[in-house]
Order: structure tokens, then C-alpha cells, then sequence
């Protein structure tokens, strides 16, 4: 018994008597609800499972996050889970192991590395993929018993800024929004948020919002032109980090228009007249010429937000990662407040998280700055309370390492071993070089993931397989603080172990008390009574769920969706045992359905003296700049259907059609400035590297600016990793990267050969096993670009090479072994080598060359008649006439080779604008005619696109005709 509450921690009760193992029975057959693997929507997912595999997912329709609906990722989940990359058991230096021998060689060289260094010499850097439970036990490990503050997330990099500001304003990183706000507004703005992709079934919910209220204006703030802008009312393209400026802007318009709530101001919040002084400086022309917007666009902004009731600013990386990220924050807090927009329905300032369980972090303390329970390290009386709660030997009393310091602790020596739960910071976090050379350098690396090789695993001493979703059971919480259970649908596979499972097991080594948990619902259970754990007086915290403490195991698998705050004495009224224990946390779960679990309604924040704080903000520019040297500005950000670092998106080919590679986005007027065009391959360097990616020529990036996204990365593509562009510069408070602005130079690049080729899966498995060495690692010393994608029945891989790499026969035969019938052709016309290789009349391999790019070849010879390619693949056995096609790559003249729009319906581009030219009008009408965007609706934005500029081509026609 510790303080009031009875915590299940080690001492397991009766209960564990049906759960001997870890790991418990997974019934054959069942349909299991979980919750979505990506992004911080956290929409409820229904799995079918049928003797013991899942066979199929559908949205959940009562679960409050998505009612039923998916994005094109939630539907392919079940596609990513793929086994044949999967780490199936522990290796250490490369030989596989037993547990016993990978746990004993993690704790034994913690604990002495600890011994000899300090515990300052040892570090962990987890993942908001990983769930609460995970979460909990890594961060009570490393704070209570190891007595270091050394663990960060990769969440650092997604909304620590928005943390911050919260945690300033408000005296807890509490967010006073949920998603019916989105219902019951009449403003709703993002800002440096592409949701349309990055958040779709979000982003649906804002386009039903506003069918059901017309007078709903949507504005959306972002540099690029992007498929969330093309559907706003108003789209202010503002110079890229600007947004403090025209929030600082709004503030001033709005008190100069005597606009501003002065009793919510004196009744509920502090530092008002430093803060309007500040934005006093920030009229219309100020504003229009720092942001790079007209005033007309800018009065529209300030009328619209002036003129509406409620209205709810959104905002995610585009604002957070930042050098000066926690002020961008602060301008758009300070107008709420301001205005009073805030702690009530339709209004509020909403950081929309990325990933699935990022808020789950910050719940636990996963950042190094942060306590458990949301309480803080600085805290003395924070510390005692978690200490005791605890019972643990330590507590760290400042702050650890976060993200970027911790690489630079390895770089320097400091720390010495480090290890990584779940992520793959060797592409993510930037100045990809220096982050390489710390794991280089870093005594003891160990890596827990799912796959046997990624970037960063390609470092690790220790490799531990670590279950992913589908096997993974425990809770994540969403966006909106909603908290939702991820179950395991399938048993783990081959020797997998769930993340706090293995934790757990290496504290036990290192001799620590207090891990003996059997089941995740112990550590929830001991979570959730931390939060309620002397949450009175001067400790009083808004994060608060120790009403789900007393749930029993069966209670805990059966935990509906609920929103925190969950206070003991408002959702239990009593502790009564049983079946009315689950009668209670369903209630909770319906009423969280129907109704918001309103945070500071009564105008009372978690600060000391209960006022929110207002922070003046001086806007600035972002550090990495361009240059003369670097002209242009890069922006990154994410495409609609990948994820991360492709590890799970990578595998699933109908995620890979839509936009099948990384490209650089460069305006019409600089890609002619640079000698660019469509599909060429361009050298792009900065003050930290370079990298070769192919360009697209596009007016949605203003002339000055450029754009890439952030997946692709030595696993996928040689040259593609964005973070390897980018200088380690952090905002001051938060230490979150600025991963989205820094200077840029274009070159287009010069290759002897590009090389169209493809593998069939049988082939490609056995050189990788015969060889033991994985095909791309061949690949990248075989040329100098190289892109690797799946296709529905083989691997594509586009390669350009220099002088002394050029492709022959001969090195093709060595490159990809097969003991088949292998047979070439060379064009005439164009002088284009073609390479096939059959094996019993199937085709294994598969290539065709171009000595030089041109927008012809690039067309046709790299990279088109893909589908139709590997189409014959799937082939059992090709005609002669069928081999005579694919040795001189004659497609049929009827294939659609453009780009899929709708990945649900496999609905082309070129489909969609014959459909347009042909009548159909609306995204509605495509619906019917094509049945594209009746599933997900992630491709709607786009359709709307196509439909857009087909009608204005087909004008132009029109009028040139009439002329
Ligand atoms: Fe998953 Fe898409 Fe929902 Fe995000 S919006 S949780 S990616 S289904």
C-alpha cells in the first residue's frame, strides 16, 4: 500500500494465476479492437482474426476518434505486417542468442559502464510508437533506478515545442481542445499542418464540419500550396517561418478593434500588457511585409477570426519544429487567451500530435526534462512524491540529455551507451552525419525493433526484437488525450517480447526491485495511480486517471476509449469490485462519446495562482538561412501514404503507387534558373550535405523555396535522407530541431547510365539469404542514386550510375545471380539495352538502360510502363510473344501508367481527368463514377485538384478556340 492507493505493481494477485506467461492465449478466432499504428488521430481499428491470423481490418464505428472511418495507411494496415524482414530473435555482434545471454550482456554492460562513468554514461532514446506501458517502464528504469534523466523520444522532434508552451501558459502540458470542437466552431485554422495527409480522418471531420455549418470558414497558413490549402477558404502562403508575426498581428487588430475578452483577461490570466505591448509594433504593414502576404489577405484572416464566436487554431510540425518553435506557440496561445477562444466548445489552441502514442509520452515523462505523471524534475516536491510512489533507490534532479544534446554526448564521449527503442534516429534527426558518427563512436549500442536491418540498426551491438503493432497490448493516448487500448490480434513473432517486457527483464538483471510486472495492466494500473498519487494542494495536477487504478486485468482488456482527466472520486464513486467496475469505465467511455471532458472551463489553470500566462513574443526568422552559396529554402514534411521512416509503409505496394518516390519540389522559375525539369535527377547540397533526388517541377512551392519529404532513407532510396541536409540548430526552451528551414543549392546531376530494373521477390530472397548480405547494400556500391519500391509482384529499382559503375551484362549476372536463361536487346532507334533474365519461363530479373536523361527518357525508359512490368511477374510462365514485349518494353498501347490517385479503388489520374472531361464535376460525381474517394477519402483533396485544373485547361482550350 502506498499513500491511499492499493498499486499492483510486483506483488501480482491471483489473477496472474491465468496468465502464467507474459504473453497470453490469443483466441483463433476473434475480432479484436485496437487502435491505428500512425498518427495521433488514434482512430479505433476492428480486426478480424481467423485461426490465429488477421485477416481483416475495417475502422471501428463507435470508437470517438474516427466513428468508422479510416485513411488510405489505417486501411492497408493489415498489408505492412511483413515477416520475411522481421528480427526474430536477440543477436549479439550479429549472432543470434538466447534472451538470457542479450538481457545479461544489455544490463551487465549498463551496469558497468554506470560503475565506471556515472549513470550520466548511460542513456535511452524511445518512441512515441511505443506505448504507455513501454513508455512507463523505460522511463521509471532510467529516472527512479538508474538516477539519470538521460531518455528522450523522437516525440522531441514532433511537439516538444508545443509542450513547452503549454506547460508556460497554462502550468501543465494540458491541451484544452478535443476533436467535437471541430463541430461546434466557426473558425478553424491550421497552421503549418498539411492534415489532408498528415491527419486525414481529421481533416474529413473539418470538411463535414463545415457541410453541416456553411458559415465555417477553414484558413490555412503554410508556405506551400498544399492538398489541405487547395480546400481552404483562405490560403495565406506565408514566408516560410513567419507565423509569429501574423498571430503577434492578430492580436494588435484585434485590440486596436476593441475585440479582445478584457474579463477573461482579468479574471484568468497574467502578463497581458507586456505581452500586447510587444504585438502593439505588429500592424497590417509590418506584418504584410514580414510574412510576405498581402494586407487584403491578412485583413481577411483578422476579420474572419474577429467575426467568429469560437474559433480553433491547429498546428503541428510546421509551427513546432523551429528554432524559435515555443513562441510561434506562445503568439497563437496569447490570441486565445486574448480573446477568451479557449477552455470552451468550438474554441481553443489544439496541437495536433503525429504520432500514435506521443501524448502517451508526455504523459509518462518520456521526455528528459519531464517527470512521470506530469510532474517535474526541478520540482523538489515533485521528485519526493514520484521517489516514494516508487520506492525507488534514485531521482535524477535536472534535466537530461534531450535528442540533439544526447547525439553530442556521444559525439564528446560522455555517454557511452546508449539504447534505442523503436525509431530510427539515423534518419530523422539532423545532421545525419554527426548523428552517424556519434553511434559510430558510442561504446554500447543496443536497438530494439521489429526489422533486422534500418539505419540505425546497422549500429547495433545488441539487437533485440522487439513485438510491433498487431502483437504489441496496451494503451496509447490520441491527440484529444483520449486514451485507447492497442490489443494484440496475433501471438508475437518467433522469439519477439513486448517492449516493457524486455525492459523489465534487463532492470531485474541490473538487481533492481520493482519490475516484476506479468501483464501490461499492472504497469497501467500502477500509472494510473501515480497520477492520482497526492494530486491535492501545491501538487495538484490536471493528468489525472487514477479513477482506471483499481481496474482488474478483465476490466483493463475490456477499456473503452476514454478521455483524461479521470479523477478517482468522479468516475468511481466507489471501488466496488467487479462487474460494476466495468459497468463504470464503460460509462466513461460513452459519456467521453457524448460529451467533453472539458479542461479549464472554469477559467482555472495549473498555475501557481491559477492564471494562465501570456508571453510576449518578438518574432524571428529561422536560423539556418539561405545563403549565396545556398539560395534556395528547403522545406520537409510528409506524403499521404507513407509513414516515418518507411519501415511498415515501405512493404505495402498499394502505399507505394501514389507517389512512388522522394522528389525535391522546385518552383517552374527556378527549375529553369537551375536547368531542371520533371523527373531529373538534381545534387542537392547544403552547408551539412548533399544528397541526389529526382525533381518535380511545381508552382505549389513559391519561387525561392523547395520542398522534400522526410521518409525515404538508406533502406529505400541511397541518397534521399532529408535530415542529412539539416544543421542540429534547436529552439532555446525546448530543444526541438528546426527540420524545416535551411539553405539549399540545385544542381542537375550528370550519370553515365539510368537504369530501370526489376526483381522478382523469389529472386531478390534468394540472393539475400545465399549472400547473407541484403540486395540494396550491393546495390548502393554499384551506383551512385539508387531507389528501391515495392510493386505488387516484384522490386523496382531506378539507378543511375557514373563512369566506372556502368551496368553490364556481366555485372548484372554478378549483381543479381540467377541460374536462368538470360537474354538482351538492343534499340535501334534509340540505342537502349534491354536485359531479361526467365527461370522456367517465369521472369526473374528484368532491365532497361538510358545513357543520358532526357524528359523522354525519364518519361518512358525510367521509370514508366511499371505496372505493366511487373504485371508479368506474376505470370506462372510468359508467352513468346509476351517475352518479345518485355525484352523490347512495347506496353500495350492501352496501359494507364499514370499515377494512382485513390490507392482504396486503384484509381488513376488519367482515369479521373477522362472522367472530368467527360462531365463528372464534383468529387461526388467521381465517387460514382470511378468509386475513388468512397472509401477512405484521403485521395479527396487531390480529386478536388485534378477536377480543378482539368475545368480551367479545358476553359483555356475554349478560349483559345474562340480567339
Ligand atoms: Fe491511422 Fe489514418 Fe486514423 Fe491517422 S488518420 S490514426 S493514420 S487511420
Amino acid at each position: 500500500m502506498i499513500g491511499d492507493l492499493n498499486v499492483k505493481s510486483a506483488a501480482c494477485s491471483n489473477e496472474q494465476a491465468l496468465y502464467p506467461l507474459h504473453y497470453p492465449p490469443i483466441a483463433a478466432d476473434a475480432l479484436v479492437q485496437s487502435t491505428c499504428a500512425y498518427c495521433g488521430v488514434g482512430c479505433g481499428v476492428d480486426i478480424s482474426v481467423t485461426e490465429g491470423q488477421a485477416t481483416s481490418l475495417e475502422g471501428s464505428p463507435e470508437h470517438p476518434a474516427n466513428f468508422g472511418r479510416l485513411c488510405v495507411k489505417g486501411t492497408h494496415l493489415l498489408d505492412t505486417v511483413d515477416v520475411t524482414n522481421r528480427l526474430l530473435a536477440p543477436e549479439v555482434a550479429g549472432q543470434q542468442v538466447s534472451w538470457q545471454t542479450a538481457i545479461a550482456q544489455v544490463a551487465d554492460k549498463f551496469s558497468e559502464t554506470i560503475e565506471k562513468y556515472g549513470k550520466d554514461a548511460v542513456a535511452f532514446y524511445v518512441s512515441g510508437q511505443l506505448l504507455t506501458e513501454d513508455y512507463y517502464v523505460a522511463n521509471k528504469l532510467m529516472k527512479g533506478y538508474i538516477g539519470s534523466a538521460n531518455i528522450d523520444t523522437n516525440s522531441r522532434l514532433c511537439m516538444s515545442s508545443a509542450v513547452s508552451a503549454y506547460k508556460r501558459a497554462f502550468g501543465e502540458d494540458v491541451v484544452p481542445c478535443d476533436y467535437q470542437d471541430l463541430e461546434q466552431t466557426d473558425l478553424m485554422v491550421l497552421i503549418g499542418s498539411n492534415a489532408a495527409w498528415t491527419h486525414p480522418v481529421l481533416f474529413q471531420r473539418m470538411q463535414r464540419a463545415k457541410q453541416i455549418n456553411p458559415a465555417c470558414k477553414l484558413v490555412v497558413v503554410d508556405p506551400r500550396r498544399t492538398a489541405t490549402a487547395e480546400s481552404a477558404d483562405l490560403h495565406l502562403a506565408i514566408t516560410p517561418g513567419s507565423d509569429a508575426a501574423l498571430y503577434n498581428g492578430l492580436l494588435n487588430y484585434l485590440a486596436e478593434r476593441s475585440a479582445l475578452d478584457h474579463d477573461y483577461i482579468a479574471a484568468h490570466t497574467q502578463g497581458f500588457e507586456e505581452t500586447i505591448a510587444q504585438a502593439s509594433a505588429w500592424g497590417l504593414t509590418q506584418v504584410s511585409e514580414f510574412c510576405g502576404v498581402t494586407k487584403a489577405e491578412l485583413l481577411s484572416f483578422y476579420q474572419y477570426f474577429e467575426q467568429a464566436n469560437k474559433a480553433i487554431s491547429m498546428y503541428s510540425m510546421g509551427i513546432n519544429q523551429s528554432t524559435s518553435g515555443v513562441d510561434k506557440c506562445h503568439a497563437i496561445i496569447n490570441v486565445h487567451l486574448a480573446t477568451g477562444k479557449i477552455a470552451k466548445a468550438g474554441a481553443g489552441p489544439f496541437s495536433i500530435t503525429g504520432q500514435p502514442n506521443a501524448m502517451g509520452g508526455r504523459e509518462v515523462g518520456g521526455l528528459a526534462n519531464q517527470l512521470a505523471a506530469h510532474m517535474d524534475i526541478e520540482n523538489p516536491a515533485h521528485r519526493d512524491l514520484v521517489q516514494t510512489f516508487w520506492q525507488s533507490p534514485h531521482m535524477p534532479t535536472k534535466q537530461g540529455a534531450k535528442a540533439v544534446d544526447m547525439i553530442e554526448q556521444m559525439l564528446t564521449g560522455k555517454i557511452k551507451a546508449v539504447w534505442v527503442m523503436g525509431t530510427n534516429p539515423l534518419v530523422s534527426l539532423p545532421d545525419h552525419n554527426q548523428v552517424a558518427k556519434a553511434f559510430e563512436q558510442c561504446d554500447f549500442v543496443v536497438v530494439s525493433d521489429c526489422v533486422t536491418d534500418n539505419d540505425t540498426l546497422a549500429y547495433a551491438d545488441v539487437k533485440l526484437p522487439a513485438t510491433p503493432w498487431l502483437e504489441k497490448n496496451g494503451t496509447v493516448t490520441n491527440s484529444e488525450r483520449r486514451i485507447s487500448r492497442q490489443r494484440s490480434a496475433v501471438k508475437p513473432t518467433g522469439e519477439a517480447k513486448h517492449d516493457w517486457d524486455i525492459m523489465s527483464l534487463v532492470a531485474q538483471k541490473m538487481g533492481f526491485s520493482g519490475f516484476a510486472y506479468q501483464h501490461p495492466y499492472q504497469v497501467f494500473t500502477e500509472f494510473a495511480a501515480l497520477s492520482g498519487y497526492q494530486n491535492a494542494g501545491a501538487s495538484k495536477r490536471v493528468f489525472d486517471m487514477s479513477g482506471l487504478a483499481p481496474l482488474s486485468l478483465t476490466e483493463y482488456e475490456q477499456l473503452q476509449p476514454v478521455q483524461w482527466p479521470i479523477p478517482m472520486a468522479s468516475s468511481r464513486p466507489s471501488q466496488a469490485a467487479g462487474a460494476s467496475q466495468i459497468a463504470i469505465v464503460s460509462q466513461i467511455a460513452i459519456t467521453s462519446q457524448n460529451k467533453s471532458t472539458r479542461v479549464f472551463a472554469n477559467g482555472e489553470y495549473a498555475t501557481a495562482n491559477g492564471k494562465a500566462n501570456f508571453f510576449p513574443v518578438t518574432p524571428k526568422l529561422p536560423e539556418q538561412k539561405a545563403s549565396k552559396a545556398f539560395p534556395l529554402v528547403l522545406n520537409s514534411g510528409r506524403f499521404r501514404d507513407q509513414w516515418h521512416t518507411m519501415t511498415r509503409t515501405g512493404v505495402a505496394p498499394a502505399l507505394t503507387q501514389h507517389l512512388a518516390k522522394p522528389f525535391l519540389s522546385v518552383n517552374p522559375v527556378d527549375a529553369s534558373k537551375y536547368g531542371l525539369s520533371d523527373h531529373q535527377i538534381a545534387k542537392v547540397s547544403s552547408a551539412k550535405g548533399e544528397l541526389y533526388v529526382p525533381v518535380q517541377v511545381s508552382d505549389a512551392v513559391a519561387v525561392g523555396e523547395c520542398f522534400m519529404p522526410i521518409h525515404w532513407n538508406q533502406e529505400f532510396c541511397g541518397s534521399a535522407t532529408v535530415s542529412s541536409l539539416y544543421d542540429a540548430a534547436v529552439d532555446p526552451i525546448s530543444g526541438q530541431p528546426e527540420l524545416k528551414h535551411t539553405g539549399i543549392a540545385i544542381t542537375a546531376a550528370k550519370f553515365e547510365q539510368y537504369i530501370d530494373c526489376y526483381v522478382s521477390q523469389a529472386l531478390a530472397e534468394d540472393i539475400e539469404s545465399q549472400s547473407g548480405k541484403r540486395l540494396v547494400k550491393s546495390i548502393a556500391q554499384h551506383s551512385a542514386y539508387w531507389l528501391k519500391t515495392k510493386q505488387p509482384n516484384s522490386w523496382h529499382y531506378q539507378l543511375a550510375t557514373k563512369t566506372d559503375q556502368a551496368l553490364t551484362m556481366a555485372r548484372c549476372q554478378q549483381l543479381f545471380p540467377c541460374q536462368g536463361e538470360w537474354l538482351s536487346f538492343t534499340d535501334n532507334d534509340s540505342q537502349l539495352s534491354h536485359i531479361v533474365c526467365l527461370k522456367n519461363g517465369a521472369v526473374m530479373f528484368a532491365a532497361y538502360f538510358a545513357t543520358a536523361f532526357t524528359a523522354a527518357s525519364a518519361e518512358s525508359d525510367f521509370g514508366n510502363a511499371k505496372k505493366w512490368v511487373d504485371d508479368l511477374f506474376a505470370e506462372e510462365s510468359l508467352s513468346f510473344t509476351q517475352v518479345q514485349a518485355l525484352l523490347s518494353k512495347t506496353a500495350p498501347a492501352a496501359a494507364d501508367e499514370s499515377r494512382k490517385v485513390c490507392s482504396c479503388f486503384n484509381v488513376t489520374e488519367n482515369s479521373i481527368r477522362e472522367a472530368v472531361q467527360a462531365g463528372a464535376d464534383s468529387v461526388t460525381a467521381l465517387g460514382k463514377k470511378l468509386k475513388c474517394g468512397t472509401n477512405c477519402g484521403s485521395c479527396k483533396p487531390e480529386l478536388q485538384t485534378i477536377i480543378n485544373t482539368c475545368q480551367s485547361q479545358l476553359i483555356d482550350i475554349k478560349e483559345v478556340a474562340s480567339a
